[in-house]
């Protein structure tokens, strides 16, 4: 039986790609794709469980992080680097097809459905840049592309794939309903990196810490984040599970200043806490704390076994908050 592998993101496309070729008789092998930038919206496992198809999961490491920093194709509207990265997810997922025996790739793009990436010329790009020239075959769109070498070889009957183009989701939730798929997910990569207020936190961190620490990325995701100086962020919780997220990491170190006598936001350092810092963190977590406060307000500076208390009575500026917010 032949084999090939499938891009699955767990959304509705990548599902009905696999269900298109799997019905020609090819054994799939589904490849779910992680960066340290998309949130884990669909439970990519469980959808190839209910697919019947074996499932492999990539996570994307410092080389993905260096795509994201010098990308060759550029940006879309945040800093998502969108042909970098499926070109770079093809070459992963090369290696498992290259490993699994799979003569080909499948994915369930979609022509001119994303302004960044599913352009005909973005396919050529990518595949091009991949080392995957006709190897990759979209059943969604096969129509409307040049002929793969798994159709020239007989291995896929191009008549049975399709011509869908463009945003309209009319023929793939038809499609959905033909392969009773049920409760289609929404179209969406679930990617922070689209976001422009992310993409601020992101070149922030390229700028002033040239590592790829890549747990420094992913809690980018978490809380808001202000630089005090080139070499200092603190990060504030948002919410009660983002201020447990933050005290967890004092456990790694991290210096965490977090309100003794009042209730309000905690929040660590990244970089230092001087004396200095200390109050101006303590000043922004007045301005998110809730209100009224107390006279004078304590809180707990933790670092490593050693606890101490600071004061402060007044919340930062809105002219300091806009100076050092980053997002
Ligand atoms: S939206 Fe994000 S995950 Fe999707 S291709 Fe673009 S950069 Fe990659």
């Amino acid at each position: 039986m032949p084999k090939a592998i499938a891009l699955l993101s767990g959304g509705l496309d990548s599902q009905l790609a696999i269900c298109l070729v799997k019905e020609q008789g090819v054994e799939i092998e589904a490849v779910n794709f992680q960066t340290m930038f998309n949130c884990c919206k669909d439970d990519a496992r469980q959808v190839a469980y209910n697919l019947g198809v074996g499932f492999t999961l990539i996570r994307a490491d410092e080389s993905y992080l260096e795509r994201v920093r010098n990308p060759k194709f550029g940006y879309g509207r945040g800093i998502n680097p969108c042909v970098d990265c499926r070109s770079y997810m093809f070459e992963r997922a090369r290696a498992v097809m290259e490993h699994a025996g799979a003569a080909f790739m499948i994915t369930g793009e979609v022509v001119g459905q994303r302004p960044m990436s599913q352009k005909m010329e973005d396919f050529r790009l990518i595949e091009k840049d991949a080392g995957l020239e006709g190897l990759i075959l979209r059943p969604l769109s096969a129509k409307l592309l040049p002929v793969t070498i798994p159709e020239k070889e007989g291995v896929i009957d191009r008549a049975r794939l399709f011509d869908i183009q463009g945003r309209s989701r009319a023929r793939l939730l038809e499609l959905a309903r033909h392969y009773g798929i049920e409760n289609p997910p929404n179209a969406s990569s679930g990617c922070a990196l689209t976001q422009p207020q992310f993409a601020d936190k992101v070149r922030d961190l390229f700028e002033h810490d040239p590592g790829h620490d890549i747990w420094k990325f992913e809690l980018l995701k978490t809380g808001r984040h202000f630089r005090l100086s080139p070499e200092t962020k603190i990060i504030l919780g948002r919410n009660e599970n983002q201020n447990a997220h933050l005290e967890e990491l004092r456990f790694q170190g991290l210096p965490l200043l977090r309100p003794h006598n009042f209730a309000g936001p905690a929040a660590i350092f990244l970089g230092g806490a001087n004396p200095e810092m200390q109050a101006q963190g303590a000043s922004i977590i007045l301005r998110y704390a809730q209100k009224p406060l107390p006279e004078i307000c304590e809180l707990e500076f933790v670092r490593g076994a050693e606890t101490a208390i600071v004061t402060a009575s007044l919340p930062a500026a809105e002219s300091f908050i806009e100076g050092v917010r980053i997002a």
